[in-house]
């Protein structure tokens, strides 16, 4: 009797080579994002997400306090009481900046210099709150809203700054459409464009090139670690982007948008040289 075995299905393993994943992007699942990669977002959804972060760090706080509190109160009675009223006016503190920091985005006016608003704890807040938004599976859009927020406070300082010393950092992921558009408004306002591959890169351009303000492109991951490392440092714009086919590909981006910051943190654009006149025949 002869014996038939099934064929073996082959499997097949598809690699692709023309998209490299930023780390940010390293848990992927290779599904297409929501809605075409657009992570918008109202600003009050950060805020929330905010109160909510404070609201879980002062619970952690309290609950290790009231767990270690007898045991501290063996080696210092006072101890406890005095934790418990740092406690308590460290959460009053941070509520209190939530509040102003609400009353400042939505009054249309910035009640705390840069240093104590978007350039200051704004960037703490944000990360942390960013943390516990992975939690919810929110990450992408509490983001966008939290460096929405950023870029409003941040642009409504006025800041002017020369044209050699506005740096556009753009990453490497854009489609062929959104780099024309760039190289085009870069053009005209006669400002610089570097293609930061890795934010290593990013920083060692701004260290090199010592620009006074930075107009940078990325999406909200890779933002929200930008932001994080140069915006205390050096002001900072951040346009987030559009990913139709996923992340680290054929991103797009809000040229008008980005013409608008240029032109805010430059002034007009440069006059157009005059073609020269053809030599007479
Ligand atoms: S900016 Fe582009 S290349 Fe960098 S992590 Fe985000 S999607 Fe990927």
């Amino acid at each position: 009797m002869k014996l038939r075995f099934p064929m073996a299905k082959a499997q097949l393993i598809h690699i692709e080579v023309d998209r490299r994943l930023g780390h940010e992007w390293d848990e992927w699942n290779g599904r297409p994002l929501p809605k075409g990669g657009d992570f918008s977002a109202a600003p009050g959804l950060f805020f929330w997400f905010a109160a909510l972060t404070i609201v879980a760090v002062t619970a952690a706080l309290a609950l290790l306090l009231y767990l270690v509190g007898p045991r501290l109160g063996g080696l210092w009675r006072p101890l406890p009481t005095a934790l418990w009223i740092l406690l308590g006016t460290l959460t009053a503190m941070q509520g209190l900046y939530l509040g102003v920091l609400v009353a400042s985005f939505y009054a249309g006016r910035n009640l705390l210099p840069e240093r104590l608003l978007e350039r200051g704890p704004y960037l703490t807040l944000m990360n942390y709150t960013s943390l516990l938004a992975r939690g919810f599976g929110k990450r992408d859009w509490v983001e966008h809203a939290a460096i929405d927020i950023y870029n409003t406070l941040a642009e409504r300082r006025g800041r002017k700054v020369g044209r050699g010393e506005l740096l556009v950092l753009i990453p490497r992921c854009l489609s062929k459409q959104a780099l024309d558009g760039v190289l085009e408004v870069a053009g005209r306002y006669e400002v610089p464009v570097f293609v930061a591959t890795r934010g290593q890169l990013a920083r060692r351009v701004i260290r090199e090139r010592r620009p006074r303000a930075v107009v940078a492109v990325a999406c909200e991951r890779d933002m929200m670690t930008g932001l994080r490392d140069v915006a205390g440092k050096l002001p900072v714009l951040g346009l987030t982007m559009q990913l139709p086919n996923g992340p680290c590909r054929d991103a797009s981006i809000d040229l008008e948008q980005m013409e608008k910051w240029v032109q805010g943190l430059v002034g007009r654009a440069a006059p157009q040289q005059q073609a020269e006149p053809a030599p007479a025949p």
